[in-house]
């Protein structure tokens, strides 16, 4: 029986290289939906489709074709054909993202990609997010909800971005996370059933630990 597990919580909080760890060493596919909403975004402004319009956005959301690759050893993802890796990690995708992903046409579009890779890992998969223990896959196996104090998980993305300005990146995150956390579909949010883990003061080791012996459980 393939093994479903949602991990949602605010950016900063470890979800990436927490879900591809935990994957790669229980040999289960691994999808990051923050680069989904990220390469559609990047397609909006490549098209120069305005960003703040959601009737704009909604005409278009079945356009671009996107596809993850879900090797947690080798994550991919491509809008139609091409590589995004890179383009979808700028400082103008990361601030327009959040208006893009709150389109209910959006999200329907990427919720039907991510339900129909779930469904089709063989040995299971490990599926990062925002809306994952809620409204992606409600009936997962397992739902980890990770938070950390902002500071941490401000230091943590300035690292990340190889010393960007700390304090400016802690407004950033606030930001999108209020913006995340407020929009009416399917917003960023614990599910009732998920269990709840503070990395704060947890290297990335122990928290992959803690999340595999809950998975084991
Ligand atoms: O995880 P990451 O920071 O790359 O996510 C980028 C953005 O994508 C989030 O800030 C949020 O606006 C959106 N997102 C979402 N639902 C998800 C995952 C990401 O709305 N399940």
């Amino acid at each position: 029986q393939p093994v479903i597990v949602a991990i949602d919580g605010p950016s900063g909080t470890g979800k990436s290289s927490t879900s591809k760890a935990v994957a790669a060493q229980l040999g289960l596919s691994y999808l990051d939906t923050g680069a989904q909403y990220r390469a559609i975004t990047w397609w909006m402004v490549t098209n120069g489709i305005d960003t703040e319009d959601p009737s704009a956005i909604a005409a278009v959301a079945g356009k671009p074709e996107i596809v993850s690759g879900t090797d947690p050893a080798h994550p991919t993802i491509t809008v139609d054909g091409v590589d995004v890796s890179g383009p979808i990690r700028t400082p103008e995708i990361t601030a327009k993202v959040s208006a893009v992903s709150a389109v209910p046409e959006v999200r329907a579009r990427i919720t039907e990609l991510q339900r129909s890779l779930a469904a089709s890992a063989k040995n299971g998969i490990v599926v990062e997010g925002r809306d994952i223990g809620t409204t992606v896959l409600p009936d997962a196996d397992v739902k980890i909800f990770l938070t950390a104090s902002p500071e941490a998980r401000a230091a943590r993305r300035s690292g990340e971005l190889k010393g960007a300005d700390v304090e400016a990146t802690r407004e950033a995150l606030i930001k999108r996370d209020a913006a995340d956390s407020s929009r009416k579909t399917s917003p960023l949010a614990k599910a009732e059933d998920a269990i709840e883990v503070d990395t704060t003061d947890l290297t990335l080791a122990q928290v992959v630990e803690c999340v595999i012996t809950l998975i084991e459980e």
